[in-house]
């Protein structure tokens, strides 16, 4: 299956595996504790709400946002918070739920900003990881495929603000952005 914007890297049932095997591990490691789950808008909600709703353990729900600046050639690392958490997590096991872990710009400065607020603890949990981009020494504590420097669309990931709605994961053909 492939179509005019993106060659399918994972299909329905590819991803449904993926997030299986993930809750499949949260559901084991986080046995009767109390676990705060804060997805990263936007593109995690699609992994955020398939994933969510395959744990059994006692868990809430809290969103942020952030954005990162400078051009994609040229990342300045600098992270801006644009929606903080809604809820209180001193003293919680916080997961935090993101689409893809990339040059770790984001997600380091998310989890420095989360510990400020004295959880008992923070671990990363990414749909993709491409640890060949990492400028920060920043590891998921839970990845569902690692992958090369590919720029991917599709189930929540988007390049400008498009493909969010794909219901596959695509790596987005070079003639679409070049
Ligand atoms: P980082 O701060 O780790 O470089 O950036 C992570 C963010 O960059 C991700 O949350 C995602 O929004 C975006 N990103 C990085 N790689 C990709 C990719 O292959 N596809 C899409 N759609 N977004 C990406
Ligand atoms: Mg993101």
């Amino acid at each position: 299956m492939n179509n005019d914007i993106a060659k399918v890297l994972l299909d329905e049932t590819q991803i449904a595996a993926v997030v299986d095997g993930i809750a499949e591990k949260i559901n084991k490691d986080y046995k009767n504790e109390e676990l705060v789950v804060v997805g990263i808008l936007k593109g995690s909600i699609m992994f955020l709400a398939d994933m969510f709703r395959r744990l059994e353990v006692s868990c809430s729900l809290d969103f942020m946002a952030a954005s990162s600046y400078g051009s994609s050639a040229v990342s300045s690392g600098k992270v801006t918070i644009e929606k903080d958490l809604s809820s209180d997590i001193k003293g919680k096991h916080v997961l935090v739920v993101e689409d893809i872990l990339d040059t770790g710009n984001t997600l380091s400065y998310i989890k420095d900003y989360l510990k400020e607020k004295e959880p008992l603890s923070v671990k990363i949990c990414t749909l993709f990881d491409k640890p060949s981009r990492r400028q920060k020494p920043i590891n998921p504590d839970y990845v569902g495929r690692t992958i090369p420097d590919l720029f991917i669309v599709g189930y929540g990931l988007d390049y400008n603000e498009k493909y969010r709605n794909l219901s596959y994961i695509g790596v987005l053909k070079p003639e679409i952005y070049s």
